[in-house]
């Protein structure tokens, strides 16, 4: 385990501590994959017995409530995966389903992204991601962003909506 990945894990295991109370029982590994896929920054697998959460390697020199929002949006994948699939077979056909759905950047995987969105600002994490959602605005061009927001992520406008709604900072 390299120091990144260390780092990770430790700010793993404090997000879960301080908001994800229903996974403090969840095994969660961290891994890191190069950079091949422009649009994700992390993506989670989640097997029966633990959850694979990968980060890009391009992510080691982010700021850390960069990192911290990237970790808390994977976390919040893994706790909406957990409410929903309380078996293993429902969990094996929910993750095909939205693995093919996701590659082809389609519904099921966009609603599941604007899901862990809406989640990591109701866990608190509002002010983060949107810092990784401008940064994202000031590094892409418009016919790049127009893809990431078809993927589901949240636009700079509708996170500021939802902190607002939801109150927080
Ligand atoms: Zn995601």
């Amino acid at each position: 385990m390299n120091k990144y990945l260390r780092e990770y894990k430790n700010n793993i295991n404090k997000l879960v501590k301080k908001s994800f109370p229903s996974l403090k029982k969840e095994k969660i590994i961290v891994s890191e994959f190069p950079r091949i896929i422009f649009w994700a920054s992390g993506f989670v697998l989640p097997i029966p017995k633990f959850n694979l959460i990968f980060i890009k390697t391009s992510i080691r020199k982010r700021n850390n409530l960069i990192k911290n929002a990237i970790l808390a949006h994977e976390i919040s994948h893994i706790e909406i995966i957990k409410k929903k699939n309380k078996n293993i077979f429902a969990l094996l056909f929910w993750g095909l389903c939205v693995g093919i759905s996701w590659i082809f950047g389609k519904n099921p995987a966009r609603e599941n992204e604007r899901k862990a969105d809406l989640l990591t600002i109701k866990k608190g994490y509002g002010k983060e991601l949107l810092l990784i959602v401008l940064n994202r605005k000031r590094k892409m061009s418009s016919r790049r962003l127009a893809l990431v927001y078809k993927r589901g992520y949240l636009s700079p406008e509708e996170i500021k909506f939802f902190m607002k709604k939801y109150k927080q900072r």
